[in-house]
């Protein structure tokens, strides 16, 4: 690639946060995709000696606009901002970090039945498309007041009745005496691309995306090695997913076998279970650092 790509001097452009809750992750999946970024004094653009692409730090907001405009070719944004901006991009992938939701929030001693109550109420939100569309699908006129941040001291100050703000936790909103009480959106960090990316960027595009997928669906899945008696292979290999069948090794003890295998975080522990239930012992589980299918 550094002899056809980087000679053509074709880079990807990538904006990412340049401070705040996805700074870190965005900057944390290049390097686990085995992008160098210089340590640059410029805090506002870096390079990379290893991989044609150039890393802009943007305000998230402004991700969506600067990606529509070509500005950058790609970014790392929350689905909040995307769909909230409305802008002429593509969401490609999701990342699976920066997850919260934009909920709809009211007075811990309000009561609340149903999102009718909200009819004829103010609502605060830095978010008025998704509030707007949220209310009209659901036959609720409410009166929108748009606010650019601090948004869960509203009702605390007579600004408004509810709010629509993201949560993760909720100890925000916990904090200033108000509960969660319908989701409007449930978002992460994606990577969205401008629509007219030319076919080199689109190359190197091509090679970023099967990297983050390599390394997304390693941190998705364990490698799990254990000692099976030779009478309960077949229920434990049995028990195993695997990516193809698991890797079964003779061990110096008679009647014993080692086994490997791969895991997803999600059936993880049930399987576990299963096979120490069939008798496997000495489990181990390890990180994958890349997995390609
Ligand atoms: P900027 O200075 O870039 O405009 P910001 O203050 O708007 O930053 P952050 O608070 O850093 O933004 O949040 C960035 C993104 O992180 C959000 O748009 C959202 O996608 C995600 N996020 C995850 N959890 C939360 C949360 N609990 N509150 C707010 N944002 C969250
Ligand atoms: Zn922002």
């Amino acid at each position: 690639m550094k002899d056809t790509l980087l000679k053509k001097n074709a880079f990807l452009k990538i904006a990412i946060q340049k401070s705040g809750r996805l700074y870190e992750d965005s900057v944390q999946l290049l390097k686990d995709c085995g992008i160098d970024l210089k340590n640059g004094v410029n805090k506002l653009k870096t390079e990379s000696d290893n991989f044609p692409i150039e890393v802009y730090f943007l305000r998230d907001d402004d991700i969506p606009q600067y990606v529509e405009d070509a500005v950058a070719d790609i970014g790392i944004v929350g689905e909040n901002i995307v769909y909230e901006k409305n802008k002429k991009v593509d969401v490609i992938e999701q990342l699976g970090f920066g997850k919260c939701r934009l909920s709809v929030a009211v007075g811990r001693n309000e009561k609340y039945n149903s999102i009718n109550e909200l009819n004829g109420k103010k609502i605060a939100t830095s978010y008025p498309l998704l509030v707007n569309r949220f209310l009209m699908d659901r036959k609720v006129k409410a009166e929108i007041h748009e606010i650019s941040g601090s948004v869960e001291i509203a009702p605390g100050i007579g600004l408004a009745d509810a709010i629509v703000d993201l949560v993760s936790s909720g100890s925000t909103l916990f904090m200033n005496g108000l509960k969660e009480v319908e989701t409007v959106l449930d978002s992460q960090a994606v990577l969205v691309r401008n629509r007219n990316l030319n076919g080199v960027k689109q190359q190197i595009l091509e090679k970023l995306l099967f990297r983050i997928r390599a390394v997304r669906r390693a941190s998705n899945n364990k490698y799990i090695l254990l000692n099976a008696p030779n009478e309960k292979l077949k229920e434990i290999i049995g028990a195993l997913p695997g990516m193809k069948s698991p890797t079964v090794l003779p061990l110096a003890v008679p009647g014993w076998s080692s086994v490997h295998s791969v895991l997803n975080e999600n059936e993880f522990w049930e399987i576990i279970e299963k096979l120490k239930g069939f008798g496997a012992e000495g489990i181990l589980v390890v990180p994958i650092e890349k997995m390609i299918i």
